[in-house]
């Protein structure tokens, strides 16, 4: 069975009624994989379809309040009603550091965000390089980008042998193109149009940059600081990328 993609934010941390900050779901066989936990994030998943019970794994890209900020509201949702609807498992994969993050997270709320073992587990990825978690049903590798220290990029291999890549934020890299290498979707951040490049972020024509060099197969951008949506983005990426190009929107249905 095809993995499904759902576009749950297609923004960043400037508050938008279009664009929630960048997350999405990646649905393949009975898991549901989470990237990233944004403001909104539970509304998204609601409007989707899911219930945040569902949610089998978490991959936080790196700590910005953008990709991280409703993380402690989602697990304090995750402990009612009890007793607890959650079907399996959640387990958490983030960078070098998220334990610690994650301490002092625990140290301002305490119980309230607290599970036990048998329903919340964390991995903690290494940012010097490479690393690789199997499951049953999906392999992950992960590799740091330029972004910030924790920062890292996720390759998803589904039990069918597609792959999906994740950059998270990241500046242009080798890493990426080394992660993205004959990926079958890269969604990618392009925070800013061509013209104005920020540090750590990318632009669509680097993002297809990137693309065409790792030979993805389809091209999915997103993270649109408001000024992207001003001007043609895709003709931007268009630029250096010959494949399919897909600019995200909140709740568009994509097939892996
Ligand atoms: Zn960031
Ligand atoms: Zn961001």
């Amino acid at each position: 069975m095809e993995s499904q993609i759902v576009i749950l934010g297609s923004g960043t941390c400037v508050p938008s009624l279009l664009r929630n900050p960048s997350s999405f779901l990646m649905r393949t066989r009975e898991e549901n994989l989470l990237f990233d936990c944004g403001a909104g994030v539970m509304r998204r998943l609601l409007e989707a379809g899911v219930s945040i019970f569902d949610i089998s794994h978490l991959f936080l890209s790196h700590f910005h309040p953008d990709h991280i900020g409703e993380l402690a509201a989602f697990l304090f949702a995750l402990k009612y009603p009890k007793p607890s609807p959650q079907k399996r498992k959640l387990t958490i994969f983030a960078g070098t550091g998220f334990s610690r993050f994650f301490e002092k997270l625990k140290g301002v709320y305490g119980h309230w965000i607290t599970l036990p073992p048998d329903r919340l587990a964390v991995v903690e990825l290494d940012t010097a390089g490479y690393d690789h978690f199997d499951t049953p049903f999906f392999q992950v590798t992960s590799l740091p980008v330029a972004h910030r220290p924790e920062s890292l990029a996720y390759r998803v291999e589904d039990a069918a042998g597609r792959v999906l890549v994740y950059s998270g934020d990241s500046d242009d890299c080798d890493n990426l193109i080394k992660i993205a290498d004959h990926a079958d979707m890269l969604v990618c951040e392009a925070a800013y149009p061509d013209g104005q490049k920020v540090d750590g972020h990318l632009i669509p024509s680097l993002a297809g940059r990137i693309a065409r060099a790792a030979a993805v197969r389809c091209l999915v951008l997103t993270h649109f600081y408001p000024a992207c949506d001003a001007v043609d983005i895709e003709k931007q990426c268009r630029s250096t990328y010959n494949g399919p190009i897909v600019l995200a929107r909140d709740l568009m249905r994509l097939t892996l």
